[in-house]
C-alpha cells in the first residue's frame, strides 16, 4: 500500500526506542593502528597529488585565488590523536562543511522534532542552491545541507539579533575544533557582493512562510558561517567530535548531545554530498559534506572524523581529489559503515 502524497509513514520520534536519546545500544569498532593511518594517508597522497582534473571554484571570486595543487589529508580519532599529511595546517573558508554544524547546534538548541518539521530531512536530487527544489516541494527548505535548509536552519539560530546569533554560531563551530575560529574577510567580502542567489533563496522561503527572521539578516550570519577559516586537521577534530558522542576528544568539552551527533551523521548520510550523496553512500559508505572551497569530510561514528582538502572540484561542487581520497581511505581503514566480514553461523 502506497502513502498519500505528503503523509509520513515514519512519524517524528514516536516509535522511537528511546526518542531523542542516544543511550541505546552502541556498536562499533576501531581505527586500525597509528602507523597503519600513517601509510594509509601518505599512499592517498602519492595515488592522488598528479590528479589535476576539475576547476576551483570562481562563483565566488575569492575561491578562485586558491592554489589548485594543495592536497590536505588529516584523520582524528576519539581519543584524540590527529594523524596528518600534506598541507594539512592551510586554512581556507570552511563553506558548505559549515551546514553539519550550525545544524548539530540548532538540533540541540531545538530538538530532533523541531528542526526536522521547520528544515526536513529528506534529499532534493537537485543541486545546493536550487531554486527549483524548494518549488516542487511547495516552499519547504527539504534539507539541512542544501543552501535552502542551511538558510532555515540558520534563521534558528538562538540570539535576540543577528550579531547574537553570528556569536552563537561562531562560538559553537569553535568548539567542535577545538580553537578559537576566525572569519576570513576576504571571502566574507567577496561572497557577500556576489550572494543574490542565496538572498533570492532566503527571500523565497520568506514568501512561504518557511523563514524566520529578516531574509537579508538570515543570509548574511549564514554567509559568515561559510566565510569561517578551518584548516583540514580542524575539520577533522570537529569531525572526530561528532564520532565520539558530541564530546570533542582536543578539548574534553561535551559540545552537543550524542543523539544530536547520530541526527547530524543521518542527515550528512542522505544529503551532505548534494546530488552525489547515493553515489557517495554506495561508494564510501560513510555520512559526509563538501563544501565549494574543497573540502570533504566523512565521519565514522566511534572511531574518527577524516578529511581531506584539495580545491579543484567536479561539476556538482564536489573536491575531485577529496572524493578520490576518502574512497581509498574508506576502504583502506575499513570505514564503510555497510561492510561486514563473512561469520561462520551456527554450526548445528
Ligand atoms: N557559501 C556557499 C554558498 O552558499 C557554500 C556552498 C557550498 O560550499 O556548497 O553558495
Amino acid at each position: 500500500m502506497s502513502a498519500a502524497p505528503q503523509e509520513r509513514v515514519i512519524h517524528d520520534s514516536r516509535d522511537a526506542v528511546s526518542p531523542g536519546k542516544a543511550e541505546a545500544a552502541v556498536s562499533t569498532g576501531d581505527l586500525p593502528l597509528l602507523g597503519d593511518v600513517e601509510a594509509a594517508l601518505a599512499g592517498a597522497r602519492s595515488r592522488y597529488a598528479s590528479d589535476d582534473s576539475g576547476q576551483v571554484a570562481d562563483y565566488i571570486p575569492a575561491l578562485a585565488t586558491e592554489d589548485p595543487a594543495l592536497f590536505g589529508l588529516a584523520v582524528a580519532d576519539v581519543r584524540g590523536l590527529v594523524t596528518y599529511s600534506g598541507d594539512s595546517e592551510h586554512r581556507f573558508s570552511i563553506q558548505s562543511v559549515s551546514k553539519a554544524f550550525v545544524f548539530a547546534l540548532v538540533d540541540e538548541a531545538l530538538g530532533h522534532d523541531t528542526v526536522r518539521r521547520a528544515v526536513g530531512v529528506n534529499n532534493t536530487g537537485l543541486p545546493f542552491d536550487s531554486i527549483l527544489a524548494i518549488e516542487l516541494n511547495r516552499g519547504s527548505p527539504v534539507n539541512p545541507m542544501v543552501n535552502a535548509g542551511a538558510l532555515a536552519t540558520t534563521a534558528l539560530v538562538p540570539g535576540r539579533d543577528a550579531t547574537e546569533q553570528w556569536d552563537f554560531v561562531r562560538e559553537g563551530l569553535s568548539r567542535f575544533a577545538g580553537r578559537e575560529l576566525e572569519l576570513d574577510e576576504r571571502v566574507y567580502a567577496s561572497e557577500s557582493a556576489a550572494n543574490q542567489r542565496n538572498e533570492s533563496i532566503a527571500r523565497l522561503l520568506g514568501s512561504y512562510g518557511r523563514l524566520q527572521g529578516d531574509p537579508s539578516e538570515v543570509t548574511d550570519v549564514y554567509t559568515r558561517q561559510c566565510s569561517l577559516a578551518v584548516s583540514t586537521r580542524d575539520l577533522a577534530v570537529m569531525g572526530a567530535t561528532l564520532a565520539a558522542g558530541g564530546v570533542n576528544p582536543l578539548t574534553g568539552e561535551r559540545v552537543v548531545d550524542a543523539a544530536v551527533c547520530r541526527d547530524t551523521l543521518a542527515a550528512l548520510a542522505s544529503s551532505g554530498m548534494y546530488e552525489r550523496s547515493g553515489d557517495w553512500l554506495y561508494e564510501v559508505g560513510m555520512p559526509g559534506k563538501s563544501g565549494v572551497s574543497g573540502a570533504v569530510l566523512t565521519v565514522s561514528p566511534g572511531k574518527a572524523g577524516l578529511a581531506v582538502f584539495s580545491p579543484r572540484l567536479d561539476a556538482t561542487g564536489n573536491s575531485v581529489r577529496g572524493q578520490r581520497a576518502t574512497h581509498y581511505l574508506s576502504g583502506a581503514l575499513g570505514l564503510n559503515l555497510f561492510a561486514s566480514a563473512p561469520v561462520n553461523g551456527r554450526q548445528g
